[in-house]
């Protein structure tokens, strides 16, 4: 759930993992030797929603640090590499011309929104449709009854091309026509 959203509905997630671990039969049971060695402690995940600078003169921002975790996922460990292998082959090359200026490393910048862009730009859109509950339930519902409509929204967590479906409004004709 967007961050803005738990804020307008006032959800603690600290008392609310608390209430889980005692309410839900599995978690109970899972956890019922289980002692609490430090303080609960969260914090947001840092999601490519919105495109940022990432570099300047004789710096790249990679990783978590470049805000590059799947906002639909929550997946943030093959963008980082991507954008490790990226930063090191602009590195290479400044190095090479002995040009490290804010200028020229907006290569670095170019080349992450055309390996990355597309995929967190449509996640963006997937991690906004939790702002419809209703769509969303809708979906979720007929996942539960429909096995292949399940299968279909499991894939869309590791294949981009599945995940397009979702932001097509034909996806939820089918849906609610049940094909
Ligand atoms: C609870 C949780 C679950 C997650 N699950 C998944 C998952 O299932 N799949 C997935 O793909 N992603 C997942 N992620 C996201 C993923 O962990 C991150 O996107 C990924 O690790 C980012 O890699 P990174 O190298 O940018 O940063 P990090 O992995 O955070 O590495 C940064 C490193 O820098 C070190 N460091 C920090 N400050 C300094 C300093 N001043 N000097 C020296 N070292 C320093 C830190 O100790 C750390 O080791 C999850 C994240 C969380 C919090």
């Amino acid at each position: 759930m967007p961050s803005d959203i738990m804020r307008k509905r006032k959800v603690n997630l600290k008392s609310l993992l608390q209430e889980t671990l005692g309410s839900d039969p599995v978690f109970r049971e899972r956890f019922r030797a289980a002692k609490a060695v430090s303080p609960v402690e969260g914090y947001g995940l840092p999601l490519g929603s919105r495109s940022r600078r990432l570099s300047g003169q004789r710096w790249m921002l990679v990783g978590d640090a470049a805000f590059l975790i799947d906002p639909f996922t929550g997946e943030g460990i093959g963008n980082a590499i991507y954008s490790g292998g990226i930063a090191a082959k602009q590195a290479a090359e400044c190095l090479r011309s002995g040009d490290f200026s804010a200028e020229t490393m907006l290569a670095y910048d170019a080349s992450i929104q055309r390996v990355l862009g597309a995929e967190l730009r449509l996640s963006t859109k997937l991690q906004k449709l939790v702002r419809y509950p209703r769509l969303f339930n809708l979906l979720m519902k007929a996942g539960t009854r429909n096995k292949q409509l399940r299968d279909v929204i499991s894939s869309m967590f590791y294949e981009v091309d599945l995940r397009k479906k979702l932001t097509k409004p034909s996806f939820y004709i089918k849906l609610l026509l049940n094909r």
